[in-house]
């Protein structure tokens, strides 16, 4: 969805009880789908539930309230309460449930960066899976750091490979860094870039997300998969979304491993949007509606051409724009 349809207030339809005693505020760090754990001022943990219905403009939601959203809560008892409004999001990422057209699944509010865990092998990385994920970013602006960990297995091929992609993000521009959980190798500097701020963590399952987090914050202890993992159709070490605060100062939400990443809500031109080099070369197109395909006079395809765009970044975007018109689905675990 754009940032235009997203503007929408979230409200609960009930009508809220005039007299707002034991009513607090608070940050909900775990979602479970069927109840909310909510982290009010004094540091505690209140157990929340929501009664009432909340949608987002025309799309429902399979999960009404995220990881990070700040809420008011009426207390029932001391360690449990109601939510009953969700404050304003400064931004929030989404993903379209896969089989579910107009359902969307929050997975992150409120955060000031996002680090999206790849690695070149086991797993190996899909194309376009990097593209696919900034979809969901870019409509806010939301920085991103893709890290690219297991470094120590990457062979000479597999380097070049990250310092070519390296350069392909970096001229969105968004951050490339290689990490290694087993060596030690990147683990200071991601942490440096983590302090202080708010960062949704995401990835496929199997690339070393909960290791990595480990390594970050010691004592989490956040369970490590097995090989059995790496397929994708495994099970998830992550099931539901959590924010955990960072001991020098910061909070990371870890989102559970990515299967499918599919865009079937969208409209073409969301996709044109949401690719930020193309939108920004798009203003010297002929057709305002330019979709960059055959279109005469196509800025984008001339920037491609003198090599200022990529084309990568091209070939998975026609991927993405064909997907939507075919109605087709997009999963990991399937060769495209
Ligand atoms: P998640 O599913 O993304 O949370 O991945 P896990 O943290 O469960 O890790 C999956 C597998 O990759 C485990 O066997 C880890 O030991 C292994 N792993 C994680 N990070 C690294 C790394 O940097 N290098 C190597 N060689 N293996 C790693
Ligand atoms: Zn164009």
């Amino acid at each position: 969805m754009s940032k235009d349809e997203s503007s929408g207030k979230f409200r609960i339809t009930e009508k809220t009880n005039a007299c707002m005693t034991n009513s607090l505020e608070g940050t909900v760090i775990r979602s479970t789908g069927s109840f909310y754990e909510v982290r009010i001022e004094d540091g505690n943990v209140l157990t929340c539930r929501i009664v009432g219905k909340l949608r987002l403009g025309d799309l429902k939601l399979t999960n009404p309230v995220a990881v990070g959203d700040r809420v008011r809560i009426q207390l029932e008892n001391e360690t449990e309460g109601q939510i009953k409004e969700i404050f304003p999001r400064k931004n929030y990422v989404a993903r379209q449930s896969p089989r579910k057209k107009h359902q969307v699944h929050l997975l992150a509010s409120n955060i000031d960066q996002a680090v999206l865990v790849v690695t070149v092998v086991e797993p190996k990385l899909k194309q376009g899976f990097i593209d696919r994920f900034l979809m969901m970013t870019e409509p806010y602006d939301i920085p991103v750091i893709i890290v690219f960990n297991k470094a120590d297995l990457y062979n000479e091929e597999d380097q070049s490979i990250f310092q070519y992609l390296k350069s392909v993000y970096e001229a969105i521009p968004h951050q490339a860094i290689r990490t290694s959980v087993l060596t030690g190798a990147g683990i200071a500097e991601l942490l440096r870039m983590l302090q202080g701020k708010c960062t949704m963590i995401a990835g496929q399952s199997g690339v070393g997300k909960s290791s990595l987090i480990n390594a970050l914050q010691p004592g989490l202890e956040l369970r490590v998969g097995d090989i059995s993992d790496y397929s994708g159709k495994g099970q998830h070490t992550t099931t539901f979304a959590e924010m955990f605060e960072l001991e020098g100062g910061g909070r990371i939400i870890d989102t559970p491993g990515i299967k499918t990443l599919s865009f079937n809500q969208y409209e073409v031109v969301d996709v044109a949007h949401n690719f930020k080099e193309f939108f920004r070369a798009s203003v010297d197109c002929k057709f305002d509606n330019c979709t960059h395909r055959s279109e005469p006079k196509c800025a984008v395809k001339s920037a491609i051409e003198q090599g200022q765009i990529s084309e990568l970044r091209y070939a998975n975007y026609l991927q993405i724009i064909d997907e939507i018109e075919n109605q087709n689905y997009w999963e990991l675990n399937t060769e495209i």
